[in-house]
């Protein structure tokens, strides 16, 4: 232990710090990892020191410490954030929340429930649904990560437009801000009463505030899920009929839409055949039954063909698996990592306006040719606004240019959805892969929001570097 962390191992406990050699490597880097396209380094560093914390108020004396210490902190919740967000730095203390993972309470009356933030959404999920309650936010990487990290991320899952984002279900929080108060706002499904203190901490990857609890919005089980898989003979077909059917005021619990490319570098099958919707739906079986009806309708009218309901059931069955990948076969190595390491991989998540859609779909493909990358996948998850495509390059004899290629692909792709009037990035966050289109982002707004981090953490101790802070 080096001997500036040794008061703070007798404050909280030896076994709740690791510094030098004791740090495991896999926090130097979360799963923005090698493989993915980017001007930044790939291997990242070992913070300071990792620290376990076990209650808001080691939270506090940590922040205290880092303050008087000069040095950082950076929350660390499942390490699942693909954009680097809870990347350390030489100087920085690693704040593992995972150790902080009580059910506070679940009020099933009322729909609701309190957790510490380092608990497991999948941990979480399954203590509710003892209370025939479900969390609703079902992200891919629900058995890895954690209510802090999908707050801090303002993450989305398969049910993203039925039950909202993460932050959404956030009725209120307790946080530790930079300068140790322990800020805590009042539960409330709606309030007139001035800023929304809450909000500074959804999708602001603990650079305001560390969050250390949550009352969260969850649901009663649905008497029925239906979910059955579709094939539509081209992506503007399946899109439009989507349109019309979140008109008709349709919410579905799953909604997948996506056409894939020939990709003969992949390290997976490629499909290519005519794009798969994955459509479920939830409530009382009347609902249900109403739901599908009209969906029916808007389906034959785009002749849409029904896959066998196998399909939806593995879909559904594998939907976290990917999440696993991302577990380390060895120290500080993930199979993504093996996986992965002739090819350089990434994907893009914007919000666009439905009307711009088409027309980012062909700017991006002829982007996406001019820098050598090859399109994957393209479509829309949980909304028709709500647009992902994943790239592929192999790495060839230039490691370093095959990642700036797909860099500079994704950096151009991202700039032409925001000149459509679209958002850069509706799930995955900002972190450090995204900082540098902050600007492109937010406009003015990127001052404003760096008076607002100064005003809460003057000395810069949150995370700095990650959001464009
Ligand atoms: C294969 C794969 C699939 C994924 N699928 C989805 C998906 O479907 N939907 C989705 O939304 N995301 C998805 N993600 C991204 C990631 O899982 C989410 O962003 C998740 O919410 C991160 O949670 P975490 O606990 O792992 O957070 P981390 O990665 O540890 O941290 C994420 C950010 O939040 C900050 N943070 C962590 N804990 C706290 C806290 N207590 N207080 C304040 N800030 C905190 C970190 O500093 C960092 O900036 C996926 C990732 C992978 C690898």
């Amino acid at each position: 232990m080096g001997a500036r962390f040794s008061e703070l191992a007798e404050r909280l406990g030896a076994d709740q710090i690791a510094t030098e050699s004791a740090i495991p490597p896999r926090y130097r880097l979360d799963a923005f990892r090698a493989h993915r396209g980017s001007r930044l380094p790939e291997g990242g560093v070992t913070p300071a020191a990792v620290v376990w914390p076990r209650s808001t108020e080691d939270v506090s004396v940590v922040v205290h410490f880092a303050a008087d210490a000069g040095l950082s902190i950076v929350p660390w919740g499942g390490g699942t954030g693909l954009m680097g967000g809870a990347r350390p730095t030489t100087d920085s203390i690693v704040l593992d929340m995972r150790r902080m993972r009580r059910v506070l309470s679940i009020d099933r009356a009322s729909n609701r429930a309190t957790a510490q933030a380092g608990i497991v959404l999948e941990a979480l999920d399954r203590r509710l649904r003892k209370a025939r309650l479900t969390l609703g936010h079902d992200p891919w990487s629900r058995p890895r990560a954690t209510l802090g990290g999908a707050i801090g991320t303002n993450g989305i899952g398969y049910a993203g437009y039925l039950r909202g984002t993460m932050g959404d279900q956030v009725l209120g929080l307790e946080s530790v801000l930079a300068d140790g108060t322990i800020l805590r706002t009042r539960p409330a499904v709606r309030s007139t009463t001035g800023l929304d203190l809450r909000r500074l901490f959804i999708g602001t990857e603990g650079t305001l505030g560390i969050v250390t609890a949550a009352t969260l919005r969850v649901f009663p089980i649905p008497e029925r899920e239906e979910i059955h898989a579709f094939s539509i003979r081209d992506f503007p077909t399946g899109l439009a009929c989507l349109v019309r059917m979140y008109d008709d005021g349709l919410a579905p619990a799953v909604m997948d839409f996506e056409e894939s490319f020939p990709a003969p570098s992949l390290p997976w099958r490629s499909d290519d055949g005519p794009p798969a919707l994955y459509l479920g739906f939830a409530g009382s079986r009347e609902l249900v039954g109403a739901c599908w009806r009209v969906a029916h309708r808007r389906l034959r009218a785009a002749a849409a063909r029904s896959l066998p309901d196998g399909d939806a059931r593995d879909y559904w069955r594998t939907r976290h698996d990917i999440i696993y990948a991302h577990d380390e076969v060895s120290p500080g190595v993930t199979r993504a990592d093996m996986f992965l390491k002739d090819v350089i991989f990434d994907y893009i998540h914007v919000a666009l306006p439905r009307s711009r859609i088409l027309a980012y779909r062909r700017s991006s493909l002829a982007i996406l040719r001019r820098h050598g990358v090859r399109p994957i996948g393209f479509g829309v998850w949980t909304q028709p606004e709500l647009v992902s495509l994943e790239v592929l390059r192999s790495v060839g004899a230039d490691r370093a240019a095959a990642r700036t290629a797909v860099a500079s692909a994704v950096d151009e792709i991202i700039r032409r959805a925001l000149s459509l009037g679209g958002s850069m990035e509706y799930v995955h966050g900002v972190g450090v892969k995204l900082a540098h289109l902050m600007a492109d982002e937010l406009g003015t707004g990127l001052a404003v929001a760096r008076r607002v981090k100064a005003a809460l953490d003057p000395g810069g101790i949150l995370n700095s570097g990650k959001l464009g802070f």
